[in-house]
């Protein structure tokens, strides 16, 4: 039986909340690349990651998309289904093998509709995630593509907890909108300087610290902005951490639906 890690925003709800929300909600596995929404589509769930991540892609009428936004075991996507249903405009695809805690629109909204906590939860993970493609989109037009990338990767390996990140070239072209060419010189440069190393399929980070020194201010700028965000929401009306529960023993994958 696989003990899954606690996603931020259930450990973040009430006992009571989360007694409410457990009957609705299972747990899923998705594989890399997985498209979990193309552009037009109706979100029908709320995702609440446990491993892996999901990446948030607008799509040009050409084909060419750069990614806006990544959602880890610290987010939800999907939380404005608490609210009211929607529409996404971007490609919504699982970047590294995912599992997640889901939950029906639905449910999820009349739960949220009575429980002004989840609703003050859920709206400040929205600001936060709102923050983040801001940043993201600026830091896509005006910054070089080795300080994004540095980026990239430091938020990549925050997500997935680890220093080994299983990402391709061709990958990384796609998630910076960039040449192949491009990644490849980026990469280059910062293996050179010593805080990386690219093989084939996977970087490992060697120097975490250096590294953030080596990105550009929107890493720092989007963990702030997330914790500022959220903090309000994880530290009222909330259990308190010692006394969280915890829900990588409440919840175990199954076979993607
Ligand atoms: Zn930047």
């Amino acid at each position: 039986m696989t003990v899954l890690p606690p996603n931020s925003m259930l450990s973040a709800m009430s006992a009571s909340d989360l007694s409410v929300l457990r009957p609705h909600i299972k747990t899923v596995a998705f594989r890399h690349r997985h498209v979990l929404y193309e552009p037009g589509d109706t979100v029908d769930r709320a995702y609440f990651p446990h491993t892996g991540m999901i990446s948030v892609v607008p799509v040009m009428a050409d084909g060419c998309g750069v990614e806006t936004a990544t959602i880890g075991n610290e987010g939800i996507f999907g939380a404005m289904t608490g609210f009211a249903p929607y529409t996404t405009t971007a490609r919504v695809l699982v970047q590294t093998p995912l599992t997640v805690s889901q939950i029906a629109a639905g449910p999820f909204r009349e739960i949220a509709g009575r429980s002004t906590a989840m609703r003050t939860l859920i709206a400040h993970y929205h600001e936060a995630l709102l923050a983040q493609v801001q940043i993201t989109a600026a830091c896509n037009a005006l910054h070089p593509i080795h300080e994004r990338l540095a980026r990239w990767l430091l938020q990549t390996s925050d997500r997935l907890d680890g220093l080994v990140l299983p990402l391709t070239q061709e990958l990384l072209s796609g998630m910076l909108g960039v040449r192949r060419s491009s990644v490849s010189k980026a990469a280059g440069k910062l293996q050179q300087a010593g805080l990386i190393q690219y093989n084939r399929g996977s970087i490992r980070i060697v120097h975490r610290h250096a590294l953030e020194s080596a990105t550009c201010e929107c890493y720092e700028a989007i963990k702030q902005s997330a914790l500022q965000h959220t903090q309000g929401s994880i530290g009222a009306g909330t259990l308190p951490g010692s006394q969280r529960l915890d829900l990588g023993n409440l919840f175990h994958p199954r076979a993607p639906g």
